[in-house]
């Protein structure tokens, strides 16, 4: 499941999923979303992943879980009812689900105006239909959406995520997609969001053996698609990079040095009250050092 903004934190699937790693020598786990708290700001990643504070629900993180729910859903229809009508008909419905199913976001809304509520929906009809400008789905039939992966690197560190979508063409050609339902990044900001592709990549490649055809970003905010041919050279690359992020949060971990780096991202850091860069305190470190495997994967349906 990100624009500019800082994605939620999620629950772990760990905890009601059997993997395929089980049993296997893990030294911890790290996703692209915890990945790029700590490349961003290693104290957004202690605050989230060692302290494990909770931040407010958001309409944007709930548009795009809503609008995430339907594009999944609606592969489940035949093809020819895979219509922009369909799904717009759909929003109401899975904005109860995800209501349900998420009590953080159940009360998004109250004591809003009621025309606020109404009005967040017309902007999630509004994502949904530029989506159908940028993809045919009566011509899709995904292999998979909303796919649970995680591979063991030789060190021990799980790798683990959400795909949203797979896309295997007749000649076995992969496609990994993901939809952000906000804008593209700017001009030199696209890297974050390749590297959540790239990794998502290098966990398909070292299950399967086959490295991915094609990296496909759907920005349903502006209508942009962003796309990127791996090759075997970037994926080493990239695990590289994931160890090494890993040793740096290892190292924070030990130390306890947890430093702030403000950017524009501080905008959107639901801790500034925290922060010192803000002029705040962060609380004391848990007793236990917080979780042992403290990273979680985006859960399904986020925009991270
Ligand atoms: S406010 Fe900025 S510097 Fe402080 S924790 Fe959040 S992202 Fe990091």
């Amino acid at each position: 499941m990100a624009t500019a903004s800082v994605p939620p934190v999620t629950t772990s699937p760990a905890d009601r999923l059997s993997t395929p790693v089980d049993g296997e020598r893990v030294v911890g786990a790290l996703s692209p979303s915890r990945a790029g708290d700590f490349l961003a700001c290693p104290l957004l990643y202690r605050f989230r992943s060692i302290d494990r504070l909770p931040e407010p629900p958001s309409p944007d993180a709930a548009r795009g879980t809503v609008v995430h729910k339907v594009l999944e859903d609606l592969f489940e229809r035949p093809a020819a009812e895979r219509t922009p009508e369909v799904a717009d008909g759909m929003l109401a419905a899975a904005w109860e689900r995800v209501r349900a199913e998420r009590p953080e976001l159940a009360g998004l809304f109250d004591g809003a105006a009621p025309e606020q509520e109404a009005r967040w929906l017309r902007s999630c009809s509004t994502v949904l239909a530029r989506w159908f400008t940028l993809e045919d789905p009566t011509r899709l039939e995904p292999a998979e959406r909303e796919h649970y992966v995680e591979a063991v690197l030789d060190s021990g560190l799980l790798l683990r995520g959400f795909i949203d979508r797979l896309d295997v063409a007749p000649d076995g050609a992969v496609r990994v997609v993901d939809y952000k339902t906000g804008r593209a990044p700017g001009p030199g900001f696209e890297a974050g969001a390749l590297f959540q592709m790239r990794f998502y990549a290098l966990v398909l490649w070292r299950t399967t053996g086959v490295v991915p055809a094609m990296l496909q970003l759907v920005y349903l905010g502006d209508g942009t698609v962003v796309r990127y041919e791996p090759d075997e050279h970037d994926l080493r690359a990239t695990e590289r990079k994931v160890e090494a992020v890993w040793a740096a949060i290892s190292l924070a971990r030990a130390s306890g040095d947890w430093r702030p780096s403000p950017s524009r991202l501080c905008g959107w850091c639901a801790h500034q009250a925290l922060c010192p860069a803000f002029g705040g305190t962060p609380p004391p470190l848990p007793q236990d050092g917080g979780p042992e495997a403290p990273d979680e994967p985006d859960v399904a349906t986020s925009d991270g």
